[in-house]
């Protein structure tokens, strides 16, 4: 940390006062960043020459295949060959420029440096000769990732270029050139960053059809309505995407002529070739205001070898001046960078057009919808989210339990790991399969790597010589060695969010259905052992014993802190003898059973009698505790033996006396009723007669199911599946049905249009067949559990089983899927909510936009896919409202989600393709494992809310705490229930509740400071001044002694930063999504600012403030 903060000293001071003599701070004579650009000339048009190379932290190779350039028969590219090349060939002319992005790839390639290159680069990056744009570790999509991992992206990567080359390092401009649509939340994120510019390379094509005709093809961008103009950013969209007029790819992929300027040869074309490239340049001029313009001179890989490129374009730029200079044409081409075309830009002072929603979805002709992306390849998306959840709880534990430093290292992979799957062709599914395996390996070693720091932490906390050993499990596949192989384990649940009373549904894959669980208080709470589905076992790629599911609720979590469970096999055989007794529909057959049982005891007993045990009372021979009958069983079942063992002796034997006393009552009067077989019961509700059967089963009888708890009834029409909800605390109601289906996805050639492919990156399903809509009618309900645990299972067919359950006050659909090849699955909930086609969605998990059915906020469009057309990138929430309720659905990784008719959701789950969509993967999007399709297991959560203000914000915190659920941990428990109750099962690193909108977004080791990110999560309407948080009286274990605010990304003290202020040529509104489809909205009022009282900070409206801070620990 004091390196860093040497950095920035020293940088902030460059201008003045040029001091050490070290490899960051420029040399007299030398100036990075703005200064180091060429002047642009007024009177003509400068054209900015962009030499770039675009290079993919993995696509169609891996990572490393890139980097290392193998396997160069799938594509030829190599990034160490790139990064070789361009340093030497910059080295030899002071005016070449260019620039580098993916920090992941130039890292691996900076550590490997010997030192004489490395000064080499120094003396570039200081010389402004190699600049770094967008710089985090790789090129973020923008549609499934989650605004958290990004901003701990970015900060990564530019933490490595920070620490490495100080302020001349600094990217000044976000290049999202290849990312498949843009998110307003993550313009919102660069400019509190501090970038001052975003370039784009893939708009929708109509949207770019209408920006060239209008001349707006640079904007200026409001990211946020709730932050305002901290929010806005410049943002130019690329005239030619990210590559190179044609004619002009001078690289070893492409086969272009070089420029030949040799007049006394027959191939002679320098003028040729610099006619064409001027008319290029001056067609491109008429689209923007300024007299300049950005020409991409670059690609995929390119610069393998650079000098290529750099001979070529220094031929261009001589010959085109010459001749600009003899015909007097008022054009000038040098060397510049996104950085330096930004500042002429900006110099040129030009009146810009605004931008308030965002740039989804992206169309890249008329059927070409890049909707399909949102949802491939789901368990990948899945597995991102729990390895964020991961990364996150870890780098708490290890800054609040002060674990030792070399953790770091883990840690740094983990979030090496993280930034790696942020990149447009990982969370996206749109990589070769190979590629993913790759991506899922990096991924599973970093987090079992980093568990080391799970251990360390929850064993410091939990007793000084605890040393529990918490092991990973596959949960998603219900799989966990831990569990299914111990007499005894501990769960720890942590909830690595502020927000407490956090609950949350655990799932254990157990072996047989004997256990018992105890709390943190080693209290016996109640559980659910179910037969687990049979889809489990079909699973080619689970490995597990596990027959069973045992689930409880882990109730009450504490705000950042954890929850101890302590589960115990039960080891007596009472539950094997459970199978005789079947459950009865009827109370008189329950009754016959008995009776039929007991005559065969009484009779059994006389025939001992009549043989000659005289002295032997028939009634004392019918079932006693050894001679094992299940009713006798089922009345000892509630005491539990296993707990008395633990506890204290005298206990027990006054239990077994109570037992025993029970046993003679229960024969007793099993005897009394054998005596009288005609005795007719009366009629039992059905509730009784489940509490009479020992496995919850099919109950018959109403139309409805009913699954109830303290907060919500849910009444399941047996025939129509329409439910009708029902709020206990006020009353809100409302009827939906849950409908599983599937669209048939295109085949075609892809030749044309018309003939295109659903494939990875595009969602195009066949209209000329319906979807294909499972009705609920035809398939049974398989299980109602009847318990705590209000869940009823519904299997649709093979490829659908549907759990409908209540969680709290919010109802949970799971739902495992087993696909066929050529399918695309959706749930979809209907309602009669009147919604007038509008639906919102999340940008990155954080605001919602609003949208509207077959429109766009900016131009008219032309939908010819009305279906993919409509659908958006969905993070965590989709909801539709009318003017009184809220129905909210959250889901548990990126989806695509879409309201195709009034009243409706629908979310896409799941996607099998026969064939390739032609954008470059090569292959069929066909995720297998051992011959079948991938199984895909997902939950989301339904939401319904009268849309109070209050309700509103426990929505809102609700959503929050779904995306980051608490997280189990397991470790087997070599001791007993009475030493677990001697241990810290319950802790909180919290001194404090903190009020409702505050969340802790990030928590890391800094050096030796610590980085903290607090966020509000609420939006002006419901946060309309500001919530406040005491950093002095946060944490337990560590104390914040002072604190020094920095950008988003953490590169920049706060204090240090401007924004640019821009021209626009209308007023923003107050709110998008109170504008669009509305007459007059009024324009945006700056928000108030409030001072911060020492370490007392407020957060306004979805403000996140960043802080570097200095800590104590306390013992
Ligand atoms: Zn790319």
């Amino acid at each position: 940390m004091q390196r860093w903060l040497l950095l920035l000293g020293v940088v902030g001071l460059v201008t003045t006062v040029p001091t050490s003599f070290d490899q960051i701070t420029p040399r007299d004579g030398e100036s990075c960043g703005y200064d180091s650009c060429t002047d642009a000339e007024p009177g003509v048009l400068n054209v900015h020459l962009v030499s770039h190379t675009h290079d993919d932290v993995g696509w169609l190779k891996t990572l490393d295949q890139y980097y290392y350039g193998s396997r160069n028969t799938i594509q030829k590219a190599c990034v160490e060959c790139i990064l070789n090349s361009v340093v030497k060939e910059l080295w030899l002319d002071p005016k070449r420029k260019f620039i580098y992005v993916e920090t992941a790839f130039f890292w691996k390639w900076w550590v490997a440096q010997p030192a004489s290159v490395k000064s080499q680069v120094h003396t570039l990056v200081r010389q402004g000769r190699l600049q770094f744009v967008g710089g985090a570790w790789s090129m973020n999509d923008e549609a499934a990732s989650h605004y958290q991992s990004t901003v701990d992206q970015f900060t990564w990567g530019l933490q490595k270029l920070n620490d490495t080359f100080g302020d001349c390092g600094r990217p000044r401009v976000g290049w999202q050139i290849d990312p498949f649509g843009h998110s307003r939340e993550f313009a919102a994120n660069l400019a509190s960053m501090g970038y001052d510019g975003l370039f784009l390379g893939r708009i929708d094509y109509q949207d770019k059809a209408r920006r060239l005709r209008e001349r707006t093809m640079e904007m200026l961008w409001r990211g946020s309505d709730d932050l305002g103009k901290a929010s806005d950013i410049f943002t130019g969209v690329l005239y030619n995407t990210y590559s190179p007029p044609a004619g002009f790819c001078f690289d070893v992929l492409c086969n272009d002529e070089p420029i030949i300027d040799d007049v006394s040869s027959p191939m002679y074309n320098a003028d040729a070739k610099v006619t064409t490239f001027l008319e290029f340049v001056l067609a491109q001029s008429t689209y923007y205001r300024s007299n300049n313009v950005l020409v991409t001179m670059g690609g995929d890989f390119t610069f393998m070898d650079a000098s290529l490129w750099f001979d070529n374009l220094d031929k261009l730029i001589k010959h085109a001046n010459l001749k600009a200079a003899k015909e007097n044409l008022k054009v000038k081409l040098f060397y510049s960078t996104p950085t330096c075309y930004l500042k002429a830009v900006k110099d040129a002072n030009p009146t810009l057009p605004i931008k308030q929603d965002d740039f989804f979805p992206y169309a890249s002709d008329s059927t070409a919808y890049w909707t399909g992306y949102y949802t491939s390849r789901p368990t990948t998306k899945r597995m991102e989210r729990e390895t964020n959840n991961f990364l996150q709880t870890f780098k708490m534990l290890q800054s609040l339990t002060n674990l030792p430093e070399s953790n770091m290292f883990i840690l740094n992979e983990l979030k090496s790991a993280m930034g790696m799957m942020q990149h447009h062709d990982a969370i996206t599914g749109t990589e070769k399969q190979h590629v993913t395996h790759d991506y899922e390996r990096i991924v599973t070693r970093a987090v079992d790597d980093a568990y080391i720091i799970g251990n360390q932490a929850f064993n410091k906390l939990l007793m000084p010589e605890a040393s529990l050993v918490y092991e990973r499990c596959e949960f998603n596949q219900s799989q966990c060695s831990v569990t299914e192989r111990s007499q005894a384990f501990v769960v720890t649940v942590f909830n690595n969010q502020v927000m407490p009373k956090a609950s949350a549904k655990i799932d254990l894959p157990v072996t047989g259905d004997g256990y018992s669980v105890y709390d943190e208080t080693g209290t016996n709470i109640p559980c659910e052992i179910q037969k687990l589905s049979s889809e489990y076992f079909s699973m080619p790629t689970r490995q597990s014993n596990a027959t069973h599911n045992l689930c409880f609720f882990a109730k009450n979590l504490p705000g950042l802190g954890y929850k101890n469970f302590y589960v115990k096999k039960v080891t007596k055989e009472k539950r094997d003898t459970k199978k005789t007794f079947e459950y009865h529909s009827n109370i008189n057959d329950y009754w016959k059973d008995i009776r039929d049982k007991i005559e065969v005891d009484i009779n059994n007993a006389e025939a001992k009698t009549i043989a000659g045990n005289s002295d032997t009372n028939v009634f004392e021979k019918v079932p006693v505790r050894d001679n094992l009958n299940v009713e006798v069983h089922d009345y000892d079942k509630d005491i539990n033996w296993d707990v008395l063992k633990d506890g204290d002796e005298k206990n027990e034997e006054e239990v077994q006396g109570i037992l025993k006393e029970a046993n003679k009552k229960l024969v007793e009067e099993m005897a009394r009723v054998s005596k009288d077989s005609k005795t007719v019961f009366p009629r039992m509700s059905d509730d009784e007669m489940r509490m009479l059967s020992d496995d919850p089963l099919v109950v018959e009888g109403p139309q409805d199911i009913v699954l109830e708890n303290d907060y919500i009834i849910l009444s399941i029409n047996k025939d129509s599946g329409w439910t009708n909800y029902s709020s206990k605390t006020d009353g809100t109601t409302l009827s939906y049905l849950p409908v599983p289906g599937y669209y048939i996805g295109c085949e075609g050639n892809n030749r044309a249009p018309a003939n295109r492919s659903s494939g990875a990156y595009i969602f195009r399903p066949n209209m000329t067949s319906t979807p294909v809509l499972h009705t609920f009618r035809d398939f049974p309900v398989t299980n109602v559990v009847q318990s705590e645990l209000q869940e009823v299972h519904i299997h649709y067919d093979d490829s659908v089983c549907l759990t409908v359950g209540l969680k709290d006050d919010t109802v949970y659909f799971s739902t495992i899927l087993n696909i066929d090849l050529g399918r695309e699955y959706v749930l979809r909930f209907q309602t009669d909510l009147k919604t007038d086609g509008a639906f919102y969605t999340d940008s990155n998990g954080r605001q919602m936009l609003k949208r509207i059915r077959n429109s766009r906020p900016q131009w008219n469009v032309t939908l010819a896919e009305p279906i993919s057309g409509n659908y958006y990138p969905v993070v965590n929430e989709i909801y539709i409202e009318d003017e009184d309720l809220r129905v909210v659905v959250n889901v548990d990784r990126a989806r695509g989600g879409a309201s195709l008719e009034d009243g409706w959701l629908e979310i896409m789950q799941h996607r099998r393709l026969k064939h390739d969509d032609a954008f470059g993967v090569g292959e069929a999007l066909n995720e297998t494992a051992g011959g079948k399709g991938l199984y895909s297991i997902d939950t989301v959560m339904l939401q319904v809310v009268s849309k109070t203000k209050e309700n509103l914000i426990n929505t809102a915190e609700k959503s929050l705490k779904f995306f980051s659920e608490p997280q189990l941990f397991v470790a087997e428990a070599p001791f007993s229930l009475n030493k677990f109750k001697t241990m810290t099962n319950v802790y909180s690193f919290l001194k404090t509740d903190l009020p409702k909108g505050v969340h802790l977004l990030t928590l890391e080791p800094w050096k030796n400071k610590i980085l903290i990110r607090f966020e509000n999560y609420l939006d002006k309407e419901l946060s309309p001044d500001y919530v406040s948080v005491d950093l002095t009286k946060v944490f337990n274990t560590i104390g914040i002694r002072s604190i020094k605010e920095t950008t988003l990304a953490a590169n920049i003290w706060f204090e240090d930063y401007k924004q640019w202020e821009w021209n626009t040529d209308e007023e923003f509104s107050e709110s998008f999504n109170k504008e669009y489809g509305n007459e007059d909205v009024s324009r945006a009022k700056e928000r108030k600012k409030y001072d911060d009282d020492r370490l007392i900070i407020k957060l306004r409206a979805k403000e996140i403030r960043t802080f570097v801070a200095e800590y104590g620990v306390k013992n």
